[in-house]
């Protein structure tokens, strides 16, 4: 969203700070040779400090689109309230070429504020995270760098029961305007990596996964010994409709009402098996277990080094079931395990994710493609899928136009069903 006001003023933060409509002159992209040690004579001192997360590794989606799902983590070093009115991402491999813009109810759908600040706001002090999904088409050259142009409203800092209308309260002055241009971003040429799909049959959804959306997994920005991960970015959940597009049937507290309880779990690569964890008790569906911890949350479950510093892991399998010991050697197809209920899960299903190390929680998540598979649709509301209170569950709304047909070599995005082989 922008704002029409043209009119440049200078005001102090701290220092002074160059602000201005969101309408005024873009900056310039910043001069290509190396720094001389004085700021270009665009810089603009900002209230934002923002700190991107990890490179980005594009990814080819279902919607053959490319992705590229990165995150920007900010804290607002201002005395004041900031609001974000837009972030455009810029190929700094192509004079700044926009890539695309966030802004209005689509950027606040995708920042999520350390605080209980509504929509796009940071208060002074506040962190926040900014989920970004730019994409482009298959066939046009992907950006080497990033950078990004803030727009920014700046305001006089509201006390949180200040916030709202209140008819006694004078209006609060119309923000001021800052945008400034900078926070590059490596994009990493190494292309995603194809994977055998881990499980065969029909009518598998790809739960929690990307990238449009601030999923449970997209959303697990993990701080551990004080590094922020993003382990589960590009991670799926695959649970199965039975041929009445049906969850479960039967009690749902059973693990036995989902029918694709205990499917076998097969290896996506070539490999070295890193983790086995085995032992862990299969849980009650309809809640998530209290007590866990980054050492329990992934239940039973196997990590595989497929090479080229990638990680496969398998989670929540049921106890006794992996095949495969640490050092073993597992092809592409072997069978892992049974999928199960264990760890930090509430239903049936299996977690799988590819990271850049072996720890499943404290890695950074890598994208990756399956082969081969046909798509069915998607799944609209994803509140059916959780509702695990009823003796049958619900069926599932499908909109069976969507991201429908044979893909290759793609990603099977969120609430997408697929057929596997
Ligand atoms: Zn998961």
């Amino acid at each position: 969203m922008t704002a029409s006001r043209a009119t440049r003023v200078v005001v102090v933060l701290g220092g002074v700070l160059t602000v201005c409509a969101a309408a005024c002159t873009p900056a310039p992209a910043a001069p290509a040779a190396a720094p001389t040690g004085e700021p270009s004579p665009a810089a603009v001192l900002s209230p934002l400090a923002v700190f991107p997360l990890a490179e980005v590794a594009p990814v080819l989606g279902a919607d053959n689109r490319m992705h590229l799902a990165y995150e920007l983590a900010m804290a607002n070093q201002s005395s004041q309230d900031v609001l974000l009115r837009s972030v455009t991402t810029l190929d700094a491999t192509r004079a700044d070429a926009v890539v695309t813009t966030l802004d209005g109810d689509a950027l606040a759908r995708m920042f999520r504020p350390s605080g209980d600040s509504a929509g796009a706001t940071l208060r002074p002090g506040e962190y926040g995270t900014l989920f970004l999904d730019a994409t482009t088409a298959p066939d046009a050259p992907l950006p080497g760098l990033l950078r990004h142009r803030f727009a920014l409203g700046l305001q006089p800092a509201q006390a949180p029961e200040d916030i709202g209308p209140r008819d006694t309260d004078p209006p609060p002055p119309p923000p001021q305007n800052i945008e400034f241009t900078g926070v590059p971003v490596p994009v990493t040429a190494q292309p995603a990596v194809t994977l055998s799909p881990p499980l065969r049959g029909p009518r598998w959804v790809a739960g929690s996964g990307c990238c449009d959306t601030i999923t449970a997994h997209r959303g697990a920005t993990l701080a551990i010994d004080g590094t922020v991960h993003v382990p589960e970015r590009f991670a799926i959940d695959f649970v199965q409709l039975d041929d009445t597009d049906r969850l479960y049937s039967g009690p749902p507290t059973d693990n036995a009402s989902f029918r694709y309880f205990g499917t076998a779990v097969l290896s996506v690569a070539d490999g070295t098996v890193v983790t086995v964890v085995d032992g862990m008790p299969e849980q009650t569906p309809g809640r998530l277990p209290a007590g866990i911890t980054i050492t329990t949350a992934g239940g039973n479950h196997v990590v595989v080094d497929i090479g080229g510093g990638r990680y496969a892991f398998y989670a929540h399998l049921q106890p006794g079931s992996p095949r495969v010991r640490a050092g073993d050697r597992v092809r592409a197809g072997d069978v892992i395990g049974l999928l199960g209920n264990t760890g930090n899960t509430d239903a049936p299903h299996l977690h799988f994710h590819v990271m850049d190390g072996p720890s499943p929680l404290q890695s950074n998540g890598l994208p990756f493609v399956f082969t081969a598979f046909t798509g069915q649709g998607v799944v609209t509301d994803e509140a059916t899928l959780a509702d695990t209170t009823k003796p049958d569950a619900a069926i599932a709304p499908i909109d069976r136009g969507l991201l429908s047909g044979p893909h290759r070599a793609q990603l099977p995005l969120n609430l997408q069903i697929v057929d596997f082989g």
